[in-house]
């Protein structure tokens, strides 16, 4: 049974072949505070101020 990507609607014979893939084509950044990963930077920047409110502009 082929696994199907959800950004690309490629398919992929297995999970691992898939993980790969999302990795290396979807996601770009990544969260170091809860470990969530986001498609780009933009996307984890707006998670970063909407959900752990780090205030690094006030040094
Ligand atoms: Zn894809
Ligand atoms: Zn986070």
């Amino acid at each position: 049974m082929e696994i199907e990507c959800d950004e690309c609607k490629q398919k992929f014979q297995n999970k691992k072949l898939l993980g790969i893939h999302l990795k290396s084509n979807h996601i770009k950044a990544f969260c170091g505070a809860c470990k969530k990963e986001f498609k780009n930077k933009e996307l984890l920047k707006e998670h970063v101020q909407n959900y752990h409110l780090i205030d690094t502009d006030n040094t």
